[in-house]
């Protein structure tokens, strides 16, 4: 296979906030995979907190083309060699999407139907990020007709984190999930937790810093399942997560990809625990590598396209308050103006 690799900035329609930074543009590794005169193409959105970048991404790309061999449906053996190089996750994931998306367009199928899966999962959520309560409530109320639940990023680290929650439950009565990025101690989860269950909020989204050791404690006492996202990246990770969690939240760019992803679907099933696909911000082509593992989960997280100024790799629906694949061979998606 041909490999071609590069760096893609995708702008935000607005400054999205978290706890720990805020950004007005996201950059993004994109790859081509050619093959008997097909392409496919994947995207990874490489996660500064662990320390990832799109550069370092493309570097692991280039230096590691090779190993992807000849055969593009030898995906076992392709991700056993990958994966004897560690780190470099959102590099993966544009690989697999890639191998993913050309192994579709080689037999004229979605991928969702080279998986075995049904097109539609669960609504996405939309992320209202971090703010000042009232101007929460106010982005809430301007979401609220277009979307079915809502995701409030929280962890201002001002106090003021419950009434974001009541500002916002104030003009909307759609689901509501939290997501605290980290920034909460045990004692300051144990405070909010019950108020936010009053409030109606369905889950609450990594509380506390990875490998906290209040995890055990949090998850006997929390009134709300707590899910855990920064604490679990790959497979290997779940089954210490159900010792500290009530769910998990899989994203592509951490698990490596859709074949990582869905093992980590499956053991998360296994030990009982709930389970969450989030994104990045990031364009239609990762978010359509996304689609297609979204039924396998209860709760998804898939607005990075829609959190865009425009999508620059059209093609993935937004029905209803579902981000829907296209039906289109592979990804079902191509580069705008292509
Ligand atoms: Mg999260």
């Amino acid at each position: 296979m041909e490999v071609e690799a590069w760096v893609a900035s995708v702008t935000l329609a607005e400054t999205f906030v978290i706890a720990r930074e805020a950004a007005d543009s996201a950059d993004v590794v994109q790859v081509a995979l050619r093959h008997d005169g097909v392409t496919g193409h994947g995207e990874g959105a490489p996660i500064e907190r662990y320390r990832e970048s799109a550069e370092s991404a493309l570097t692991f790309v280039e230096e590691h083309a090779g190993l992807l061999g000849d055969d593009p449906f030898a995906l076992e053996e392709i991700g056993a060699r990958l994966s004897e190089v560690p780190g470099e996750q959102a590099a993966k994931a544009a690989l697999d999407a890639a191998l993913h998306d050309l192994q579709g367009k080689l037999l004229g199928v979605p991928v969702y139907r080279l998986l075995g899966l049904p097109r539609v999962g669960p609504p996405t959520s939309w992320t209202v990020w971090l703010g000042d309560p009232d101007d929460m409530a106010r982005r809430a109320e301007q979401a609220a007709s277009r979307f079915r639940r809502l995701k409030l990023k929280l962890g201002g680290g001002d106090g003021l984190d419950v009434e974001r929650v009541r500002a916002v439950r104030g003009v909307t009565h759609l689901s509501l999930q939290v997501d605290v990025n980290e920034w909460w101690s045990l004692e300051e989860a144990l405070d909010a937790l019950p108020q936010l269950a009053e409030l109606g909020v369905e889950y609450c989204e990594q509380p506390l810093p990875a490998g906290d050791e209040g995890g055990r404690v949090l998850k006997e006492r929390s009134p709300i399942p707590i899910y855990v996202d920064e604490d679990c990246h790959v497979l290997a990770d779940v089954a210490a997560c159900a010792e500290i969690a009530h769910g998990i939240t899989i994203k592509l760019s951490k698990s490596g990809g859709i074949r990582e992803a869905i093992r980590m679907a499956h053991a998360g099933r296994a030990l009982g625990l709930g389970v969450m696909l989030g994104c990045m911000v990031e364009s239609g082509l990762s978010v359509a590598a996304g689609c297609c593992v979204a039924p396998l989960c209860d709760h998804v997280d898939l607005d990075g396209n829609l959190l865009l100024r425009d999508d620059p790799w059209p093609g993935v629906v937004f029905v209803d308050g579902v981000q829907v694949p296209s039906e289109e061979p592979g990804l079902g998606v191509s580069a705008a103006g292509t």
